[in-house]
């Protein structure tokens, strides 16, 4: 439509100029409830009061100063999410990839350290980590790869919640182990709680950092703040980005002391990552969700959002598995999905695929029974 912006996503002709909690509108008034919130990003849904109250009062006083000196936003927002998790340290950047590196960096930081010669980094397959270079070759899924080898060495693919195929790829060179607690970009698949023990565990014997990407799945989604809390199972670093400042570019590194001190002056920056603006949005996103009455709404409106899935997986015989984690969840499809997605959008509901069969719902997580209703109405209308 506008040849003037790189062509790189397959854009929706339509061009959306506001929004109020899970609707938008577009620039014709046209309304359209929201499903998707920005890929996993608008946890609080548009216009929130607070969130956007906290973003112009900072705006007003500082965007943005150099991480060569401290504000009062970042060091609120770092002290949070430490004294709310099992981490001691954060280190903010600007998105998920950029996350992912850090975690990526750090590890093969202290491997340098503590073990010379490990530099080996297993993702999964399937996986999405981003579009970097180092982010993107752990990504476990070629289509994104093509024309762009070389790409980075020492990384590479287990099968999914296959602890035997780690065990195959893992050897003396090993530093990391990272996957996505529930794989979102590939699927909306879940690992297995038997399965993660089992990684632990082994990460623990040989000392290998072992950082989970909750880029999407974090902050809330699965109901509890982190992803691996679902899972009674902490990794030594965290990768976070998406949903952290509510639509505010925001990515962060948490990681235990032992690993995190591995960075020292000048190891690892970014110039933007922390700035006051953003930190100010994701210390908003912070206290509803535990304050708030966040978390909880999504516990209650999952399990109601599960009971829809199986209900339409029973009428639908097209749709043949339902699956996910709290306002992370897919329908499987017999058939590609995007036609489905086209007519959801015509009738009023934005919505995506994770992978070509499987439609993705990631609603803001202050979406309640009745949006959930009016999503189905619209959605089954776009099946029929
Ligand atoms: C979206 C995503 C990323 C990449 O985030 P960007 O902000 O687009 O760089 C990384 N990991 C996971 C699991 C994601 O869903």
């Amino acid at each position: 439509m506008y040849d003037f912006i790189m062509n790189t996503y397959s854009r929706f002709p339509l061009v959306l100029e506001k929004g109020e909690g899970c609707y938008v509108w577009d620039n014709k008034g046209k309304k359209y409830l929201d499903f998707m919130a920005g890929i996993a990003v608008n946890t609080l849904g548009h216009g929130h009061k607070k969130l956007t109250y906290a973003i112009s009062d900072q705006a007003k006083r500082l965007i943005h100063v150099s991480n060569f000196y401290w504000t009062k936003p970042l060091i609120d927002l770092g002290d949070k999410l430490v004294s709310h998790s099992d981490f001691d340290q954060a280190f903010f950047c600007n998105s998920g990839a950029e996350a992912v590196e850090g975690a990526m960096k750090l590890a093969r930081k202290y491997a340098s350290k503590n073990h010379p010669g490990r530099y080996e980094i297993i993702a999964m397959k399937n996986s999405f980590h981003g579009r970097t270079f180092g982010a993107l070759t752990a990504t476990g899924q070629d289509k994104y790869k093509k024309g762009l080898d070389p790409l980075v060495p020492g990384i590479m693919q287990a099968d999914f919640n296959d602890f035997g195929s780690l065990l195959n790829l893992a050897s003396e060179k090993t530093c990391a182990v990272l996957l996505e607690p529930v794989q979102g970009e590939g699927g909306i698949r879940p690992a297995d709680e038997e399965y993660l023990k089992k990684v632990r565990q082994f990460c623990d014997e040989h000392d290998i950092m072992l950082i989970f990407d909750e880029v999407q799945c974090g902050v809330g989604r699965t109901g509890h703040f982190f992803a691996y809390e679902h899972y009674n199972i902490c990794p030594d670093a965290v990768a976070m980005a998406k949903g952290l400042a509510g639509g505010v570019p925001i990515g962060a590194v948490l990681a235990k002391e032992k690993f995190s001190s591995a960075f020292g002056p000048g190891d690892h920056a970014s110039t933007f990552g922390g700035n006051p603006l953003a930190t100010a949005a994701a210390n908003v996103v912070v206290d509803e969700l535990f304050h708030g009455g966040v978390l909880e709404n999504v516990q209650r409106v999952s399990a109601y959002l599960l009971k829809k899935l199986e209900a339409l997986k029973d009428k639908f015989p097209t749709i043949i598995d339902v699956r996910g984690v709290g306002l992370l969840m897919g329908a499987e499809f017999k058939e590609p999905v995007a036609a489905i997605v086209d007519k959801c959008l015509e009738n009023g509901l934005l919505i995506i695929n994770a992978g070509a069969n499987i439609l993705r719902f990631v609603p803001p997580l202050i979406v309640n029974e009745t949006e959930i209703d009016e999503g189905f109405e619209i959605l089954e209308e776009s099946l029929i």
